[in-house]
């Protein structure tokens, strides 16, 4: 058989490996070849003899839109009597509402009218195309997307811009039309830091991604932070032939960092000072506390011991002396005709001498014993009594210490004695001090009676 002619046609068409389907004029389908119904995973039967009407039809457009009848492609080519070329369309399978997309061709064979039919050609395309747009996904994003071709990088023209988003242009004030054909150099500006640009241009130049954060200005000359990583678009021979960068506006946090940064400054030398006024009043403080305890516990004038202070220490010096078994001396001690001291030489005198009975005093004592000023030119003081120091060894130290004592004035020095009075008893028997120094104080009051600078031991 060389007669072309004499070929089976229909076995062609059989064993295509495109779907074909033939309509009557009337849209009826005449002849479906295999591929045809393993496209439309539909069988013979389903199939022939339906015409384009037929509810199991579902054609969408390439945005998924629901086609009209009027544009199935069969009724396209019978109201257009052209031909149908590339056209997508979307059918979406009934059972699984699987959409399978195609590429169709139709045309008229034969006579148009009753006696023609319309060839439909269609192919899967459904792995080329995607249900939804990239295209309008980068259009719409909120981030800043800028392409620049790859080919020339360099100052003054390259890189040239061929797209941008709409978040560029919303950003920078520059419409698309305006920007393609620059070079992104255009939104540089006096305060773009030179290094971070020298860096992109030394990535761009590799063909290697890079992120920054740049100062870039719009077209009015609003600075803003943008930060960025720009990739390289590879072709299918692996040459990098154009540059996607993909941007944020960052001003926002660049600002709040910039606050941040200035609030910690801040916060740190208010720290600083906080912590010398801390430091000072802390300074301040234990100074007004030390002296708080000198009046608590001492006496302005001479600074011996108060009452009070006498008073913890008198306590714990007769537990002491329970505890060993040994008796306790109580005493009191008064400077004879104190106020004729006071009026022959003044009361600065007299004060200078209550300050040096009371160093005299304090000389004799032991640490563990303890004495006070009492009252005016009054001295109380307690001491546990042992072989070497009884009343009348204390009584006598004192008394001397009293008569050597001497103030310097103008005209003479003032000399003086005291009186003491002193109970000697055993610590057991002490209850409450002030009542045994009551005795004391009989004690002393009988030392003035007798004559002054003497002692008198009650015991
Ligand atoms: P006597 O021997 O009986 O104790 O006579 P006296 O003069 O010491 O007795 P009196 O208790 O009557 O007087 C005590 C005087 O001590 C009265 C008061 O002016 C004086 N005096 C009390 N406290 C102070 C003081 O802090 N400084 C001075 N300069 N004098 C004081
Ligand atoms: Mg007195
Ligand atoms: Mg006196």
């Amino acid at each position: 058989m060389n007669d072309i002619n004499q070929l089976n046609l229909k076995n062609i068409l059989e064993q295509a490996h495109i779907g074909i389907v033939i309509h009557r004029w009337d849209t009826t389908i005449a002849y479906v070849n295999p591929k045809a119904l393993e496209l439309l995973r539909l069988s013979y039967d389903q199939i022939i003899g339906k015409s384009a009407y037929d509810p199991q039809w579902q054609f969408i457009d390439d945005r998924g839109r629901k086609l009209p009848f009027d544009q199935y492609p069969v009724n396209k080519v019978i109201n257009s009597r052209n031909k149908l070329n590339n056209e997508i369309v979307g059918v979406i399978d009934g059972s699984a509402k699987d959409i399978s997309w195609f590429q169709v061709n139709a045309y008229v064979e034969g006579e148009v009218g009753k006696g023609g039919f319309v060839i439909v050609t269609f192919t899967d395309i459904s792995d080329a195309k995607k249900m939804f747009s990239f295209e309008d996904i980068v259009q719409n994003t909120q981030d800043i997307v800028i392409v620049t071709e790859a080919g020339d990088i360099d100052y003054p023209t390259g890189p040239r811009i061929v797209y941008v988003n709409k978040a560029f242009e919303l950003l920078t004030g520059y419409s698309s039309s305006e920007v393609v054909g620059e070079t992104p150099r255009i939104l540089q500006g006096a305060l773009t830091d030179k290094a971070a640009t020298k860096r992109i241009h030394t990535a761009l130049e590799k063909g290697a991604a890079v992120t920054e954060t740049l100062l870039n200005y719009d077209k009015n000359g609003r600075p803003y932070w943008i930060e960025f990583n720009i990739i390289p678009l590879v072709n299918k021979y692996g040459e990098t032939t154009h540059f996607a960068a993909i941007e944020r506006d960052v001003s926002e946090i660049i600002f709040r960092q910039e606050q941040l940064k200035k609030r910690n400054e801040d916060l740190r030398v208010l720290k600083l000072k906080l912590e010398e006024i801390v430091e000072n009043r802390t300074q301040e403080l234990e100074r007004a506390k030390a002296k708080l305890e000198k009046i608590a516990f001492f006496d302005p004038l001479t600074h011996a011991p108060n009452r009070r202070l006498f008073r913890d220490q008198i306590i714990k010096l007769i537990s002491a002396s329970q505890r060993s078994n040994s008796a306790v001396i109580l005493g009191l001690l008064d400077i004879d005709d104190f106020k004729l001291v006071n009026d022959k030489f003044g009361h600065d005198i007299g004060d200078a001498v209550l300050v040096e009975l009371a160093q005299a005093i304090q000389a004799i004592f032991r640490t563990e014993d303890t004495f006070c000023r009492y009252g005016g030119e009054e001295f109380a003081f307690a001491a546990s009594a042992s072989q070497e120091q009884d009343a009348s060894v204390l009584g006598e130290r004192l008394l001397n210490a009293a008569r050597q004592l001497k103030v310097h004035t103008e005209s003479k020095d003032v000399t003086i004695t005291v009186s003491i009075g002193m109970t000697a008893v055993d610590a057991k028997e002490i209850t409450d001090f002030e009542e045994t120094l009551r005795d004391a104080d009989k004690a002393l009051y009988q030392a003035k009676s007798e004559g002054k600078d003497r002692f008198v031991v009650i015991t």
